[in-house]
């Protein structure tokens, strides 16, 4: 696919670089355009998170669908996908889960290519430590189950983790290290890059994404989706997908249907930068904390979501304390740093911590949400299934365990250990 635009300073390579340096950088491109909306596309996508940036970029590639608008009512990635902590990993228990994270993981490790931009996709390696017999238990079955899905695991132990991890304190008076599950394969990659990379992919085959563009209404009749109102007009569709994470339920009462769906804060926080220490992404889910260290030096902390149903994309004091708390006996070494920043976003929770990729109650309405507190890892994979669903009005193999029938036949897919701190 060269969704890449073909001119000398469209496509992005070391040539693009010395020819635009000899030349005073004047030649580069914008990256994506901002049209203004048509009056009517064949597909609308609500929210420019990775999700639906993701979703329109495989509605292209894999379809030919390119009469696509993405309407954000922001800046694009500027939701959860420019929050998040950038754990990619797919070492999740149940089969369905399993193969929509692998997806997404294979996806990720060509992405940079496939998109001719750097999302700079780091597989430094994943570490979930298991601090209590319990967990010791639970991720030794995930790693069972995760050799019968092809999905390469381990189990290691507490002198493996010391070895790989010098800054660790495995001997905690509370909860001392009794081993990990390890997904040599996990890491962390670039989040607005990820979605700047696939803007400008979308942008290149002629989609609009429009931004500063609050979808405020759904228009339905007969049943059938037939525009969308925004803050720049009513705009005409012959397919909806609402993929807006935390304001979910907020779009599909707009179009006249309910979502099991919570939406709570999550929080994170960086340290001041400092020396290479740490080469590895460590979760350790008892005492609800996980770090890993940018490519600047900082450390890139979060911790669990707030205990209430709220709105506020906001960091607060007492997470930054209660987290911070939680990872020192574990890491003695982060007492020493000073906290630099903070922030908040809305996730969009489940009761069995899966996705929802489905049809819904009004024809030609698709919704993509759920993915909680650990959506950014699954990018390419749902969108790639999201574009299955929206192309053909019905699930492929990759969604098709993820739909709203679910929550109405009981048939969860219940994934609380691996989501069990944050992601
Ligand atoms: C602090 C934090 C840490 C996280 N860490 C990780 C992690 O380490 N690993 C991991 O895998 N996941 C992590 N996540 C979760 C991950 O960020 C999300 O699951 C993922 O980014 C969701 O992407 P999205 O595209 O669905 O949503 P978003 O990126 O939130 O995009 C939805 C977009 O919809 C727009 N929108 C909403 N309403 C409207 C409207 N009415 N009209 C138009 N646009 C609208 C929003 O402005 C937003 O830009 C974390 C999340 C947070 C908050």
């Amino acid at each position: 696919m060269s969704a890449s635009a073909s001119s000398s300073t469209g496509r992005y390579s070391v040539f693009a670089i010395a020819r635009e340096a000899m030349r005073l950088h004047s030649g580069w491109k914008r990256a994506w355009q901002s049209p203004e909306p048509k009056k009517k596309y064949q597909v609308v996508i609500v929210g420019a998170g990775g999700h639906g940036l993701a979703t329109a970029y495989y509605l292209g590639k894999n379809y030919g669908i390119t009469d696509v608008a993405i309407i954000e009512k922001g800046w694009l990635g500027g939701g959860n996908t420019g929050r998040n902590t950038t754990i990619i990993r797919s070492n999740y228990l149940q089969d369905p889960s399993a193969a929509i994270y692998d997806k997404a993981l294979k996806l990720y490790e060509n992405l940079s290519q496939d998109l001719n931009y750097n999302i700079m996709f780091s597989p430094r390696g994943l570490l979930m430590l298991a601090q209590t017999e319990h967990e010791v238990r639970g991720y030794k079955r995930t790693v069972y189950a995760n050799q019968l899905q092809g999905v390469s695991t381990e189990y290691i132990t507490p002198q493996r983790i010391k070895e790989m991890l010098p800054i660790i304190n495995i001997d905690g008076p509370r909860y001392p290290v009794l081993g990990a599950l390890y997904q040599e394969r996990g890491g962390t990659a670039r989040h607005d890059a990820v979605a700047w990379g696939y803007a400008r992919a979308c942008s290149a085959m002629g989609m609009h994404i429009i931004q500063n563009c609050e979808v405020t209404g759904i228009e339905t009749a007969n049943g059938q989706v037939r525009a969308v109102n925004t803050g720049k007009g009513r705009i005409e569709c012959d397919k909806l997908a609402l993929v807006v994470a935390g304001h979910s339920s907020v779009m599909a009462e707009m179009a006249g249907f309910r979502l099991p769906i919570e939406s709570l804060a999550l929080q994170a926080l960086v340290s001041e930068p400092i020396k290479p220490c740490c080469d590895l992404v460590i979760m350790a889910n008892t005492v609800h904390g996980y770090l890993s260290q940018s490519d600047k030096g900082e450390m890139v902390i979060g911790g669990g979501t707030d205990g209430f149903n709220n709105y506020t994309q906001r960091g607060s004091w007492q997470h930054v304390e209660e987290t911070v708390r939680a990872l020192i006996e574990t890491f003695p070494m982060l007492s020493r740093l000073k906290m630099l920043r903070q922030w908040g976003g809305i996730v969009d929770m489940t009761g069995d911590r899966s996705p929802i990729l489905s049809t819904t109650p009004v024809g030609n309405i698709f919704v993509n949400c759920g993915w909680g507190t650990g959506g950014f890892k699954a990018i390419p994979g749902s969108g790639w299934a999201m574009a299955e669903l929206v192309a053909k009005g019905q699930p492929g193999p990759l969604a098709a365990d993820f739909g709203l029938n679910r929550f109405i036949e009981g048939r969860f897919i219940d994934e609380s250990v691996a989501a069990g701190v944050a992601h």
